[in-house]
């Protein structure tokens, strides 16, 4: 869907007979933004995508039936992917693109976390810095089988709360944290982000580490992780996106869109958004200090590596094992290769800060 050009108006099917979705419970009194400021709708043109204006209803039929996919998807692909890539769902962090062993696709995951946190300047060390505070409470938008919550969790001493459809994901994260001794501090449970189980402003780290690209509603996707953060608090979104429009243009070119919507229809994806629309939803939402960058270049070791992990024995095994949908899903890496090297893709990170 095209983010591009925000209309500050009602939109009938968003919020008809709504309450506004970050100004409901007990803590929303004193919250400094305005209904008119919320009130943001996206066009419903798509840069990529025949069911956008159904996508934009946020939790209308297409809505359901995406997420049931998506839920499923993970259901049957998250072992093959355990199996082989460990518990970070997410792309690793890199130098350069030389000789990088599996060992060290692992530590790249483990750095894409730690470069995002530094991006968004959450302190690292056992001090608060003028910058803010270590975060104690955080939330794990799609959370996968829980890698960055055990991770973060550990990191520091917070209690952290994970989120994913998939029932397998959630039980397997919850088994994990049990065998690692974290089940004090981490839980998971099945909700959509889109329609968070938590109260208000109850977390001072809100998460989305690749789960973005797969909410069909940016809008409302970008409104509950506002809603959640407490005053103070950062949002960290590391998500796939299309680039970003110039000037004059208003869609995609037909052959970018193509590319997008078989990507899409393997891995369950709505239709996409550049990271310029994120920008402009959360300046529209008067956020704080937000950051933006594309590590595009800093990714791009990763889909040649997984391709290749799905051409040994353990990884074709492990797929034919699997399913239909996860063997559709190694069939378009490929498609993420071209859609990196030809620029249609970039993998974004978006920071901002809840005013307090
Ligand atoms: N962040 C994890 C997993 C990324 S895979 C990691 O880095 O390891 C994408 C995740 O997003 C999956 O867990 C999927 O279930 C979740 N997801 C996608 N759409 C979602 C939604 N609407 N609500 C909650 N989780 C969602």
């Amino acid at each position: 869907m095209v983010l591009g050009s925000l209309l500050i108006n009602q939109h009938p099917l968003l919020f008809k007979n709504e309450r506004l979705p970050w100004r409901h419970g007990p803590r929303d009194a004193g919250y400094p933004f305005s209904r008119r400021k919320m009130i943001i709708r996206p066009r419903t043109t798509s840069s990529n995508s025949s069911t956008a204006e159904a996508d934009n209803v946020g939790l209308g039929r297409s809505s359901l039936v995406l997420n049931k996919g998506i839920a499923e998807f993970y259901d049957e692909s998250s072992g093959v992917w355990e199996n082989i890539w460990g518990d970070h769902m997410h792309h690793g962090f890199y130098d350069d693109d030389s000789s990088v062993s599996l060992s060290d696709h692992r530590l790249a995951q483990i750095r894409m976390i730690e470069e995002a946190l530094r991006f968004a300047s959450v302190p690292s060390g056992e001090e608060n810095t003028s910058d803010g505070k270590i975060p104690k409470r955080i939330v794990d938008v799609g959370c996968g089988i829980g890698g960055s919550s055990r991770y973060l969790a550990r990191k520091y001493g917070a209690e952290c709360r994970g989120i994913t459809l998939s029932p397998v994901q959630a039980e397997r994260a919850t088994a994990l944290a049990l065998s690692q001794g974290l089940s004090d501090k981490v839980s998971f449970q099945v909700a959509d982000a889109l329609e968070q189980p938590f109260p208000d402003e109850q977390f001072d780290l809100v998460w989305s580490m690749e789960s973005g690209e797969h909410m069909p509603n940016k809008l409302k996707f970008v409104n509950e992780l506002v809603r959640v953060v407490a005053p103070g608090g950062t949002i960290i979104i590391v998500t796939w996106c299309h680039r970003d429009l110039a000037e004059g243009e208003d869609s995609l070119q037909p052959w970018e869109k193509g590319l997008l919507d078989k990507i899409c229809k393997a891995y369950f994806l709505p239709s996409w958004c550049s990271a310029a629309d994120y920008v402009k939803l959360l300046q529209s939402l008067s956020l704080d200090d937000i950051r933006r960058a594309d590590w595009t270049q800093y990714v791009a070791p990763f889909w040649p590596a997984v391709l290749q992990s799905a051409f040994t024995w353990k990884g074709l095994t492990s797929l034919l094992r699997s399913g239909f949908k996860t063997i559709k899903g190694a069939l378009v890496m490929p498609l993420m290769i071209e859609g990196f090297k030809k620029g249609v893709i970039k993998f974004s990170i978006i920071t901002c800060r809840k005013p307090k």
